[in-house]
């Protein structure tokens, strides 16, 4: 069930799955931040669109992961209108395979090249050549995806994305996908200092006003995987043995689509572990494996 929510004076989120928002420019203009995933979500804007009156003039992704540009292609195809998201995460949209080859480390199977497929070349600008209508920031958020932003529309109204998780994703779904693990930390760090009317991420509740005590949560559920990930190297362990780890401890269903994303994570867990001076790899023989050392800058 989907619904229209009003977050401030002009600006509105539907609430969704997959969160996204309506900033009203003028009496007939609009634009979007995000489209949503599924074909409802693309149904609802556009009754959103006709109930209001309101012409979309163009689209603000913060991301270009495939739940957040769901709409993108027919919207901008009806309305004309481009989208703009930053240059590393318009690069990932318009070439089909380089996000599933990202994540798999490698050409992955058809099935796992479906589901992470991005749409193609269908018109997305770089939003470090837009001049963005006065009142507008984007604010940068690394660690999930290369090039995430947030979006802050001249209500003071936040949509932070995916750079945080929700209550319910802390307790149910905690091991979330990120491609690096210092600029993750480093991005809630910024929102614990954001100032705002109003925050929306994109998945789960919306926030209100309040948004430190989330993000200090976020950050706790952060150092337990590393702590986590360093316990279970503390004798040395190949990749694939940590992922059994993490399948494990988060009760998550070992599939080759999960396995994708968390092996992906993982190796962002070592990768940070390692460059920290507390984890070594070595071949033990011929087989790579990682292990916790003692020491280290965190
Ligand atoms: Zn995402």
């Amino acid at each position: 069930m989907r619904e229209l929510w009003q977050a401030g004076e002009n600006t509105w989120y539907v609430y969704s799955r997959n969160i996204f928002g309506f900033y009203q420019l003028n009496e007939t203009d609009v634009c979007m931040i995000d489209t949503g995933r599924d074909p409802e979500d693309i149904e609802f804007a556009e009754k959103v669109l006709a109930d209001k009156g309101w012409n979309l003039k163009f689209i603000i992704n913060t991301h270009t992961h495939i739940d957040h540009i769901g709409g993108n292609k027919a919207l901008m195809a009806k309305w004309g209108c481009p989208a703009y998201t930053t240059r590393i995460e318009r690069i990932f949209a318009e070439y089909e395979e380089l996000e599933p080859a990202f994540m798999f480390g490698g050409r992955p199977s058809a099935e796992v090249r479906e589901v992470f497929k991005h749409p193609g070349d269908i018109g997305f600008r770089d939003i470090e050549d837009f001049e963005l209508p006065d009142g507008f920031e984007i604010l940068h958020m690394p660690g999930h995806t290369f090039g995430m932003i947030g979006v802050k529309t001249p209500d003071d109204v936040w949509f932070v994305a995916d750079s945080i998780m929700n209550r319910k994703a802390l307790k149910k779904y905690p091991f979330g996908f990120l491609i690096n693990v210092e600029s993750y930390l480093e991005t809630l760090e910024k929102l614990k200092g954001l100032e705002g009317k109003f925050f929306i991420p994109a998945h789960g509740e919306s926030m209100g006003k309040e948004i430190a005590s989330l993000a200090e949560e976020n950050t706790a559920n952060i150092r337990r995987h590393i702590d986590f990930i360093a316990g279970c190297c503390r004798g040395g362990k190949s990749v694939d043995l940590v992922v059994r780890d993490v399948f494990k401890e988060y009760g998550m269903k070992e599939t080759e689509i999960q396995y994708t994303l968390v092996a992906s994570t993982v190796r962002c867990y070592l990768t940070y572990l390692k460059d920290a001076g507390r984890m070594e790899c070595y071949s033990d023989d011929g087989l790579i494996k990682w292990k916790t050392i003692d020491g280290g800058t965190i």
